[in-house]
């Protein structure tokens, strides 16, 4: 079972923190890192989590999640502050003069996010799909809240039975797709195996049971394996950087299981010895090699290095017969393609062995979020017939409880208002955008959080608005208001006229 302490780390303190960084960024700023836990202590003091702990422990545990996996220290930041703005009195203001607008940024996507509540799977789940298109703005705030929700699944236990559930499945079926589409492997396979348990829980037991009989007695012929295959590449004059035997995720398992009609003799990557070296032509000497020493089951050959898969995964898998007669897979790759592999979107934060940021790729990750987005626009219009185009010129907006509502571009609060509820619409008397009084002919924007402010013993709607709302529903329904407001208008002259009540 994945453990807390291997994701984390032991007992994570502020000092273990920027140990870590300054391993990776020798020029971090570790005195704005340690500004910025100091803050968040102060802001969350005297909060606790369910399991009891002081409520500091979790963003502290969020940002070792990030440093283990080598990240940008202005991320690490980020994600210090992540639950400031949303559970304590400070404002995103604050942190912005405290720590600037690139975390306040992000520490605002995040707020967004977390406004997201529980009303319904559909609903739910069409919600987060819209939040994630107008997410992939920043893709470093989906970064901070996978690593929030990891630390979340950790600590599940201290919270009742369906709560649980709801947490796990939605980060299985929402998050860890999500990860897996941005080519974070290693972040897709946490989120799965710690939500698995809490999901499937018989099928989570009896996979666990199939794949320890299955590895029981193994340990062996994987060692000899091991060994020879990094003998001969050394012989071969190869500088191996790294091989080891990798588990194959149980929740994996269990979808390749389905696939292959429960069969477990069919499955032959349970487990898988990978090879990291250095450059590409060694990835292809190293399969050679491996060729030669041992013979190749056919048909199992991969070049995923001439044939990248969609998200961009890269690697050669050979799987062969072991001179003990077991079969074992290969998974050789680059160091480059590795990192690519575990982080995907990431590593464009990660810093490699030498401490060194990533250079800046000919395709710069804007581009292939823009690809990610079309390929979630294109799975809704699969699954809801929805033209791409129509979602493009759609927006999304929040109510203060965290509801996602699609309007049209140039949307204003009316419509807003109206969409809520007719009766909204017609006592609107004001509205606050992102915390800030606003007039109500406001463009809205995406990502906006939208609060009406109602007028009890208003009358009726403002003819006027009729010059800047967008929506049919809010324009029908202004008119009808005012239809009927003219008409009580005229039966109250008549009444008085006629001097009848
Ligand atoms: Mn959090």
């Amino acid at each position: 079972m994945l453990e807390q302490e291997e994701i984390i780390g032991k007992n994570p303190t502020i000092a273990s923190l920027l140990k870590k960084v300054k391993t990776y960024d020798a020029k971090a700023d570790t005195d704005l890192i340690r500004l910025a836990y100091d803050f968040a202590e102060k802001a969350h003091s005297g909060q606790t989590r369910k399991s009891g702990e002081p409520y500091i422990v979790h963003p502290l545990a969020t940002a070792h999640i990030l440093a283990n996996m080598r990240i940008d220290p202005v991320i690490v930041i980020a994600a210090l502050l992540h639950d400031v703005p949303e559970d304590t009195k400070v404002t995103l203001e604050e942190l912005e003069k405290n720590f600037g607008s690139e975390v306040s940024s992000l520490v605002r996507g995040i707020t967004k996010l977390g406004k997201l509540k529980y009303r319904g799977v559909e609903r739910y789940i069409e919600n987060l799909r819209k939040m994630f298109i107008s997410m992939a703005e920043d893709v470093r705030v989906m970064i901070i809240k996978f690593a929030d929700r990891i630390h979340n699944l950790t600590t599940l236990d201290a919270l009742p039975a369906p709560k649980q559930y709801r947490i796990a499945l939605e980060s299985l079926e929402i998050y860890a797709p999500i990860a897996g589409r941005l080519g974070m492997d290693e972040i897709k396979g946490w989120l799965e195996d710690l939500s698995f348990k809490y999901v499937y829980p018989k099928e989570y037991a009896h996979i666990k049971q199939i794949r320890d009989e299955r590895m029981r007695g193994k340990e062996k012929f994987l060692q000899d394996a091991q060994d020879r295959a990094w003998d001969e590449l050394k012989t071969a004059g190869i500088k191996t950087v790294d091989l080891y035997g990798r588990n194959k995720r149980l929740y994996s398992l269990y979808q390749k299981l389905q696939r292959k009609g429960n069969e477990i003799a069919k499955v032959y990557d349970i487990v898988a010895l990978r090879i990291i070296v250095p450059t590409l032509a060694d990835c292809y000497a190293a399969l050679g090699i491996l060729h030669k020493i041992w013979r190749p089951m056919p048909g199992r050959i991969k070049d995923y290095i001439a044939q990248p898969k969609p998200n961009g995964y890269q690697s050669l898998h050979t799987t062969v017969f072991t001179d003990s007669g077991e079969m074992v897979e290969f998974q050789i790759r680059t160091l480059e393609m590795h990192e690519e592999a575990e982080f995907g979107v990431a590593a464009h934060w990660h810093y490699d062995e030498h401490g060194h940021k990533r250079p800046a790729k000919e395709i710069s990750w804007v581009k292939e979020l823009a690809e990610i987005q079309k390929d979630v626009l294109n799975r809704l219009s699969d699954l809801d017939e929805i033209k791409v185009d129509f979602l493009k010129s759609r927006i999304f907006v929040f109510t203060p409880k965290g509801d996602v509502i699609d309007l049209p571009e140039g949307a204003t609060p009316i419509d807003f208002a109206y969409h809520i509820h007719t009766a909204i619409g017609n006592k609107c008397n004001g509205s606050i955008v992102n915390e800030q009084m606003t007039s109500l002919d406001t463009t809205l924007k995406n990502g906006d959080v939208v609060e009406i402010i109602i007028e009890k013993n208003r009358k009726g709607p403002n003819r006027d608005w009729l010059k800047f709302t967008k929506t049919h529903t809010a324009r029908m329904n202004i008119k009808n208001a005012l239809r009927l407001q003219e008409k009580s208008v005229i039966t109250g002259w008549i009444r008085q006229v006629v001097g009848k009540k």
